[in-house]
């Protein structure tokens, strides 16, 4: 497979050149109601609907409906072959006549939700984020939880409520105990908090029954995404004990648009941090799938915190292998978030409950305003890249929202 400049001419250190190619679902600004889907490719989009039907025809229907349903339930072994084709097409000139026409600029069209999410489950997969949620919530124990190092701990979110990138995302309102109160009150979240993370697509389903081993990862995770785990802290606090996180969750989840196939990561795998407690059989893993993933946040266009993937504990193959082990089956969509991402320095920090220290140090941006939360108008942006072949970078995209005002009640 060439990875060629090709007759694109896209520059090396494009976050979309050759070596990336993430899947995407738009419409175009004079089509809004005709959704197809397409390739990030430079600064352009491919019309990969329309391209397939002129180059692929036995596998356009997987296409036709404008979303990556169909493709992300056709199999790894179809996902290889389009993404070969699709490197041959962007790159040799023979195919330069056939689809240049099918290349829009990208500020030409609207990005949407790129697949149906099925199930949707965040995980905690960050030691760092895990022990300093620990500190601030039980400072007289140990931070982390006799169960973490041996299990990846999860929960399940409400699929319906992911929403795509540049989605404004309101306030949420809900039941609190503020501090000092006598008791809980309804209101608007006065704790409104964010969390970088990774997201995991799973494109082939699994059978009722049947545990998805830590080999079997690529066979069923598609790709990649950006993760915005939106936070309600007051809410969360108030009602989370003892099933987990509910209402402070659920109101919304910004992911960016497109999915990066897990082939694209091949030069991200890394070795994951060492571990120091031994792991049960279907934990243990044979490859290495910590990833070298570089995150940067920006809060109304700043950068607040630069969190690396490489440090996570638990690799999305275990995540994967954990999810499973009862026999849950996956469905063609499941989504699957990696927890919020931290590292061990105070700038890689990917909650403002870290960064703001649980708003006792607030965050200061360089406009000299204080966050220890965020504000109403607040605009919070994830980007991410990975290292490329040959020392080159590709991007993730953006993971961007804006925060609304309340609902009056
Ligand atoms: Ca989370």
């Amino acid at each position: 497979m060439t990875q060629a400049a090709g007759w694109l001419g896209i520059r090396p250190d494009h976050q979309f050149g050759l070596a990336a190619l993430p899947y995407g679902s738009y419409t175009a600004a004079h089509h809004a109601e005709v959704y197809r889907v397409g390739v990030a490719i430079g600064d352009s989009v491919l019309d990969l609907t329309t391209a397939t039907d002129r180059l692929m025809p036995g596998r356009a229907h997987l296409f036709r409906s404008g979303s990556l349903d169909e493709f992300l339930a056709a199999g790894d072994g179809c996902w290889t072959q389009v993404r070969d084709d699709l490197t041959r097409w962007l790159s040799e000139d023979a195919f330069r006549s056939a689809i240049e026409d099918l290349l829009v600029p990208m500020q030409k069209v609207s990005l949407r939700l790129p697949f149906t999410v099925a199930d949707y489950v965040d995980f905690y997969a960050s030691e760092h984020h895990a022990t300093n949620i620990g500190r601030i919530f039980r400072p007289d124990s140990e931070p982390l939880t006799p169960n973490w190092k041996h299990l990846p701990i999860g929960y399940h979110g409400r699929a319906g409520t992911v929403v795509v990138s540049g989605t404004p995302v309101r306030r949420p309102c809900g039941q609190r105990l503020l501090p000092g109160a006598a008791g809980p009150e309804y209101g608007p979240c006065t704790r409104l908090d964010f969390e970088a993370e990774l997201g995991f697509v799973v494109g082939s389903h699994s059978h009722l029954g049947e545990p998805v081993s830590v080999g079997r990862f690529t066979e069923h995770a598609f790709g990649v995404c950006l993760v915005n785990d939106w936070s309600a802290r007051d809410i969360q606090a108030w009602e989370y004990v003892p099933l987990g996180p509910f209402l402070g969750k659920s109101f919304a989840t910004t992911v960016s648009p497109w999915v990066l196939p897990i082939a694209a990561l091949e030069h991200a795998r890394v070795r994951p941090p060492s571990r120091d407690t031994e792991l049960l059989g279907y934990l243990t893993e044979a490859e290495n799938w910590g990833l070298d993933i570089n995150f940067e946040v920006r809060l109304n266009g700043y950068l607040i915190a630069t969190p690396p993937y490489s440090s996570m504990y638990w690799s999305p193959a275990q995540m994967l292998a954990h999810m499973t082990v009862n026999g849950a089956s996956l469905r063609s969509g499941d989504l699957y978030a990696s927890g919020t991402v931290s590292g061990t320095e105070p700038g890689q920090l990917g909650s403002l409950i870290e960064l703001g220290w649980n708003g006792t140090a607030p965050v200061t941006l360089p406009d000299g305003s204080a966050r220890p939360w965020l504000q109403d108008g607040d605009e919070l942006s994830i980007t991410a890249t990975a290292p490329g072949p040959g020392g080159t970078r590709i991007g993730l995209g953006t993971a961007m929202g804006c925060i609304l005002p309340a609902t009056p009640a």
